[in-house]
């Protein structure tokens, strides 16, 4: 089984910054609050995540590796309708299998903590330990015992800027959550609570760019779109500035892009990359998000109703905006 599970986690942990997301991801649908991320070696080393959410009980702890297990699944049909970001129970089975992982976990039911060991898929018994209610997660050495995988690794610089990109993506999704992010014992980010998302694009990219965005809102009965855009007559910023969120997690989708590439034609410098941090929402049943490991990218079930939508939010908005 930890050979599956190494095969397995070649899907999902490629390097890294997966670890992270995964990490992430969980903490997020644990309901966490605070959120706090420290990474050394570019992650290859050391990455430790802290959150603040439901925790887990000792009889959880073991469940939480074994290959496939999942709280998040209760029955089959909810595959199409879900909600939390992690649904299939591979991630801490992946990651374990491939790294040096402790885990200290605590429910707020229960007085203190348990703490587990897994080391290259060999799982120890959990001990008790002491520690607040949430769950820290520490994973070290990631890869050594995958040789092939390592090799694979740029430098360390190189993994954490994809480890801060994963990070970028996820704290741009929530920003009801406080989150930090350190790197070799230095803050890189720390980012409070805050009602308007503009000030966590700001956090990220600098209030010049988060001040010249324009603020789309607009809702259908079935489809939303919210978010800023940027003003198609004072360009600023890049191609990396595009960020896109379905139902709170990122995604990358080529057709969106051309919508979105659409609705700036003739208006934008030409190879002007339009910057955008846009939240969709629709019913869970207009989506497929079980189409790629990382889930990434989904299909809709009416991409072109998803389409029109964007390009003719967009062109409204730039159509009834003084600019
Ligand atoms: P998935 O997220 O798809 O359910 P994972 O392998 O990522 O699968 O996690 C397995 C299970 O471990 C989760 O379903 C959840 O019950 C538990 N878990 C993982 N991380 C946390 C966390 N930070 N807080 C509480 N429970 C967690
Ligand atoms: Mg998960």
């Amino acid at each position: 089984p930890n050979l599956i599970n190494q095969i397995a986690a070649g899907e999902v942990i490629e390097r890294p910054a997966s670890v992270v997301k995964e990490l992430l991801e969980n903490s997020v649908d644990a309901g966490a609050r605070r959120i706090e991320v420290s990474i050394g070696g570019g992650g290859t080393e050391l990455i430790r995540i802290s959150d603040d959410g439901c925790g887990m009980t000792a009889e959880q702890l073991p469940l939480a590796l074994a290959s496939h297990a999942t709280s998040k699944l209760p029955t089959d049909e909810s595959l199409f309708h879900v909600q939390t970001l992690g649904f299939r129970g591979e991630a801490l089975a992946s990651i374990g299998s491939v790294s040096q992982m402790t885990i200290r976990s605590r429910t707020e039911a229960d007085e203190s903590g348990s703490e587990l060991v897994v080391r290259g898929g060999v799982i120890d018994p959990p001990s008790p330990c002491g520690c607040p209610v949430g769950t820290v997660m520490e994973v070290r050495n990631l890869f050594f015992n995958t040789p092939v995988r390592q090799r694979f690794l740029k430098t360390a610089q190189t993994e954490k800027g994809h480890i801060v990109e994963a990070f970028t993506r996820i704290a741009l999704a929530n920003s009801h959550i406080h989150f930090v992010l350190n790197n070799n014992g230095k803050p890189l980010y720390d980012l409070p609570v805050t009602q308007r998302w503009s000030d966590r694009i700001a956090a990220f990219f600098g209030d010049e760019i988060a001040e010249s965005l324009i603020r789309i809102d607009s809702d259908d009965s079935q489809i939303g779109v919210q978010g800023y855009v940027c003003d198609p007559a004072v360009s600023r910023g890049n191609a990396r500035m595009q960020y896109l969120f379905l139902n709170g997690r990122h995604i990358r989708d080529r057709s969106l892009q051309h919508a979105l590439g659409e609705a700036y034609r003739g208006l934008l410098m030409v190879g002007r990359h339009p910057v955008c941090f846009l939240r969709m929402s629709m019913p869970p049943e207009m989506i497929d998000v079980n189409v790629h490991p990382t889930k990434l990218e989904v299909r809709f079930t009416d991409g072109g109703r998803v389409y029109s939508r964007l390009l003719q939010t967009l062109r409204h908005h730039f159509l009834t905006t003084d600019m």
